[in-house]
């Protein structure tokens, strides 16, 4: 609206309010992958999300589950909010290992993923998760005429009073997805992640969006050796237990074939490829970068990170704080990195 180019067109939060709340709502849910036993935690994460945002803007929120949720799940999670609450079941053919995968092949890789110390590599359900939040839980019945959604997990903080619509924001500023940190994957959860990638561009240069963050992806500078057990990929990855994005970016041709290419190699179950890095190498390729948002103003924690904005409206973190785990884990941070390449300060 005020003639800057795209991508530079940055609206200071505080003073960005459109829409009234309560107002129309756009076309979006929070969305929780969770089990019953989480039910405290997700309790938790949904106390802080409706203090600070949702009671003023009542988004509905969608609960997913591969086994069904509990009478005591859907009455104390509905009891928190004023918001519709829905429960949903996902289908076994998008939770299961699926039929290509060579379980005597599964069975050797996790030996040599845990002598590499990945975490989780060994639970199944884990390799379920990660595929299922890959490729498949936009394609759930429940969200087929849903556009936005805002993920949040079970045990997660939010700090700060956001005054405005997130969802419109999203639209008003065509924006495909927001993030709140960036880290470094462990390389030898993927090693063979960007080689396939490489493959499939190879097959489909078309897909390359010309305002790309390819260099973001490839750096090689900060950590050289996760590049380089990664091969080619600096392991950079928005952290995907945030995240609000537009469905449409996943359900695109581009997307859908990158993940079924992905899907046929098979890492999701020999190695332990993340949702976080398949998501964010598609964004950082097919996608128009200046389409990618920080909300630095959601204060956001999930153990052991954090996104503490310098605001009067966050209670309860350090300003700047990015982690209370062991001083080494600082080095894990890689926004630099991505304020480097996408021209941020
Ligand atoms: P971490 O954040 O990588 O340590 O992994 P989490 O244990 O937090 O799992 C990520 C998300 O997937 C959380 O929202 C979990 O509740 C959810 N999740 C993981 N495994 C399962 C599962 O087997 N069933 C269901 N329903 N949810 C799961
Ligand atoms: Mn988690």
């Amino acid at each position: 609206p005020t003639g800057e180019p795209e991508g530079t067109l940055m609206y200071p939060s505080d003073e960005y309010k459109p829409g009234i709340p309560n107002s129309a709502r756009i076309n979006a849910t929070i969305l929780a992958l969770v089990r019953n036993e989480e039910l405290h935690g997700m309790l938790q994460s949904m106390r802080d999300l409706e203090r600070t945002w949702n009671h003023k803007f009542n988004y509905p929120w969608t609960f997913f589950n591969d086994v069904p949720f509990t009478e005591e799940f859907k009455e104390k999670t509905s009891a928190l909010t004023n918001a519709e609450t829905r429960y949903e079941l996902i289908p076994k053919e998008h939770w299961d290992m699926p039929s290509w995968i060579n379980n005597d092949l599964y069975e050797e890789s996790v030996k040599t993923l845990k002598k590499n110390k990945i975490q989780y590599a060994d639970k199944l359900s884990y390799h379920s998760m990660c595929r299922w939040n890959s490729g498949m839980f936009y394609k759930h019945p429940a969200l087929e005429n849903v556009r936005y959604y805002w993920r949040v997990e079970p045990d997660v903080h939010f700090f700060c009073d956001i005054d405005y619509d997130i969802f419109r924001y999203m639209q008003d500023n065509n924006k495909t997805y927001g993030f709140t940190i960036t880290l470094y994957d462990a390389p030898k959860s993927i090693p063979t992640l960007w080689p396939e990638t490489i493959k499939f561009l190879a097959q489909h240069p078309e897909y390359l969006h010309k305002n790309n963050a390819l260099d973001w992806l490839s750096d090689s500078l900060r950590r050289p050796e996760h590049n380089k057990q990664a091969n080619g990929y600096s392991t950079c990855h928005f952290w995907s237990n945030f995240e609000i994005a537009d469905m449409n970016f996943w359900r695109s041709k581009p997307y859908e074939d990158y993940f079924n290419h992905l899907d046929r190699a098979g890492g999701f179950f020999y190695e332990r490829w993340g949702d976080a890095p398949v998501h964010s190498i598609a964004l950082g390729l097919f996608e128009d970068k200046s389409k990618i948002h920080w909300f630095r103003d959601i204060g956001y924690q999930h153990i052991p990170f954090f996104n503490c904005p310098n605001s009067p409206k966050c209670r309860g973190c350090v300003t700047g704080k990015f982690t209370d785990g062991e001083s080494w884990l600082h080095r894990e941070d890689c926004r630099p990195n991505w304020f480097k390449y996408v021209g941020m300060d």
